[in-house]
């Protein structure tokens, strides 16, 4: 077999100067970390403005709930999508007015509906009969939204089947929200996260469009559009840059609503954050199964429990640089647990350095999202992944 130098498109992540200031600020703490530049979500924030002029921001909390996370994007005026009661009280505490939440779980205890209504929350989610008259018993004359049912196809993440219903309970719920004293506010749907087929918000708002006119002809006015996530970060599986998505639904929603667009709301967890962190890694063990097995397994002191589990299935495909220079060498990589479940990429064989050690540092980009606020509290006795602004 051929030898190839091991090589990695690092600039493609991060400029050589910020990767020194990485690499400088980690050097003396304990590994895995999780460094996050929240200057770059920020950014991303503006870029997001800036492509999409015509939307309402609310940041899905969960993607990454740090304080300072939701601290820059408050001072950008962002608003925020919630998911528990937990979540608004963090956002409260960070004085983020009630104003600028919105309730986006469709499942939800009686109790917390009438606590977010109590802290002045007065926008919600729903995508049931029962949901519905817990709202309008606890959260009366509040906006509401209905979750419309999307399939995931093109996600690398799906959201499907768990949330949403289809049009024709919607279109019941609408109707019947009205009559319950709530206000029909619109509609929502989640394409799946990281959705890398741009027609699926077409399909979604095709639905949209049918509902806007079926409860028109009942006389309900519908407001309001949320396009919900799906938006992409840079992982290895290739995805169009968002100024094409935000090119392309514009033209879906002026195909089917014309220059007069209700008010359009998204809400980002990913885009926002993944590209802004990095997880700084060790190789703790490197073996092979077998003498003829051509392949080594490499295992680092992260896995699927301390905040890689979006390797479940391998459908997450993170970035992984291995600084040192060598042929490149295929493995497969594991995280440190007891846990046979444990192994990050099998199928999809990641190339590492032939001259990598134990105790080398990797480093795991686009990490930003959906990892310490995945990760357990402490398995085998792992300590939760520690988390760093910079
Ligand atoms: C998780 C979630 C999001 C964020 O989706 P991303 O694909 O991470 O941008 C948005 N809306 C709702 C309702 C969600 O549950």
């Amino acid at each position: 077999m051929k030898k190839e130098e091991y090589r990695f498109p690092l600039e493609e992540y991060i400029s050589s100067r910020d990767f020194k200031r990485i690499k400088s600020f980690s050097r003396d703490k304990e590994t895995p970390l999780l460094i996050v530049d929240v200057e770059k979500i920020g950014n991303i924030y503006d870029q997001i403005t800036e492509n999409m002029p015509f939307v309402k921001i609310y940041y899905a909390v969960k993607a990454n709930p740090m304080d300072e996370v939701i601290t820059i994007l408050r001072d950008r005026g962002s608003n925020f999508d919630v998911a528990t009661i937990y979540e608004v009280d963090q956002l409260l505490r960070l004085g983020i007015e009630p104003e600028r939440i919105s309730y986006g779980n469709t499942i939800k205890k009686e109790k917390d509906i009438a606590y977010a209504y109590e802290k002045g929350i007065r926008l919600f989610v729903t995508d049931s009969d029962n949901d519905l008259k817990k709202l309008a018993r606890n959260a009366p004359g509040s906006r509401v939204f209905f979750r419309v049912l999307t399939e995931s196809d093109g996600a690398d993440w799906p959201l499907s089947r768990k949330f949403g219903a289809h049009p024709d309970i919607i279109y019941k719920l609408i109707l019947k929200s009205h009559s319950l004293g709530l206000e029909p506010y619109g509609l929502s749907f989640h394409v799946g996260s990281q959705q890398r087929d741009i027609g699926q918000w077409d399909n979604a708002l095709s639905k949209c469009k049918y509902l806007f006119t079926a409860a028109a002809e009942k006389g309900i006015q519908l407001k309001m559009i949320n396009l919900g996530g799906g938006f992409p970060a840079k992982y290895l599986s290739p995805a169009n840059e968002l100024e094409t998505y935000a090119h392309e639904i514009y033209r879906f929603l002026q195909e089917d609503f014309g220059e007069d667009l209700p008010e359009i709301i998204i809400e980002p967890g990913r885009s926002l954050t993944a590209d802004a962190g990095i997880i700084v890694s060790e190789i703790v063990l490197i073996s092979k199964k077998s003498r003829l097995n051509q392949y080594k397994w490499v295992y680092l002191d992260i896995g699927k429990f301390g905040g890689l589990i979006e390797t479940l299935d391998e459908c997450i495909k993170y970035p992984i640089y291995c600084e040192k220079k060598g042929y490149a060498e295929e493995v497969i990589l594991a995280g440190p647990t007891c846990d046979s479940m444990d192994i990050l990429y099998e199928d999809h064989k990641y190339t590492f350095p032939h001259t990598m050690k134990e105790g080398n540092r990797v480093y795991i980009f686009t990490t930003g999202a959906y990892t310490q606020s995945y990760c357990s509290v402490a398995f085998n006795g792992f300590p939760p992944l520690k988390a760093y602004v910079i």
